[in-house]
């Protein structure tokens, strides 16, 4: 839901996404809600009572537009408002929306929405981080992105995004392409072995060393193995050598 459906669809329309709405793996509407206006002029938004900058999406409108999503559709969505104040989204929200029929995103815009319409249809506010924007479109889109590729079939297989920094609780290992050499850098040999036993463990300890050196705030989280846990010594104790030095 929405007041800029084209940038919307201009978005989905494209690469992986746009390739898995044509091919029915996902079904992605963008409904404009300004055309629920009753408002001559169609009028979405008015001012702040008690007064103040900027405008307020009224309450209407939307209403209107989310009854009529869920007529047509059969079923109440669940309903995420893409707000700076809403819990912030991550990987597991992705996985955890994925699993739902169907989702409902109401983009704000002006000075967001007037209070009631949150109570009266959205089940949670969702934040994309602790900044702000002009409008919720770009956040409903990264979240409409983020959980259609976990979808069945949009990826060639569950193993692309498996191994993908976060969804295991860590980030992902360096990944390297042709040509084995690059402005005098090498790929690592051992990933030119075709020895696959040997890259697995080389790629496990490149993820643990990556996520200690950018994020140790996830490690506690990752569900790590007692093997992880021996390798994340000789890693500390490598770079508290090097630190040293
Ligand atoms: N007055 C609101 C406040 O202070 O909380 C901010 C309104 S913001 C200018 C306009 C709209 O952009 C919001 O209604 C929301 O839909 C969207 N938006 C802005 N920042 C966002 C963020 N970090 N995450 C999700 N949506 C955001």
């Amino acid at each position: 839901m929405t007041l800029f459906p084209d940038m919307c669809e201009a978005v989905l329309g494209e690469s992986i996404i746009g390739r898995a709405r044509s091919a029915n793996l996902v079904e992605i509407n963008c409904h404009d809600i300004r055309s629920y206006s009753k408002d001559k002029h169609r009028h979405v938004d008015d001012y702040t009572y008690g007064g103040g900058a900027g405008m307020i999406m009224q309450p209407g409108p939307i209403f209107d537009c989310f009854e009529d999503i869920c007529e047509k559709s059969g079923t109440r969505p669940y309903c995420i408002y893409m707000s700076p104040q809403g819990r912030v989204f991550d990987q597991s929200m992705t996985v955890e929306f994925s699993k739902l029929p169907n989702l409902a995103i109401l983009c704000g815009h002006y000075e967001g929405v007037d209070e009631r319409i949150i109570e009266e249809i959205v089940d949670e506010e969702i934040s994309i981080g602790d900044f702000v924007l002009t409008g919720g479109e770009l956040p409903a889109l990264m979240v409409a992105d983020a959980v259609s590729r976990l979808l069945p079939g949009v990826l060639a297989g569950e193993e692309s995004y498996k191994d993908e920094s976060h969804f295991s609780g860590l980030l992902e290992y360096p990944q390297y392409t042709r040509p084995p050499q690059f402005h005098g850098r090498e790929v690592p040999e051992l990933l030119l072995s075709g020895h696959s036993a040997n890259i697995a463990k080389w790629r496990r300890r490149q993820s643990l060393l990556r996520t200690l050196k950018r994020r140790p705030d996830m490690l506690p989280k990752a569900g790590l193995s007692q093997g992880d846990m021996k390798i994340l010594g000789e890693l500390c104790a490598e770079e508290s050598k090097k630190i040293k030095e």
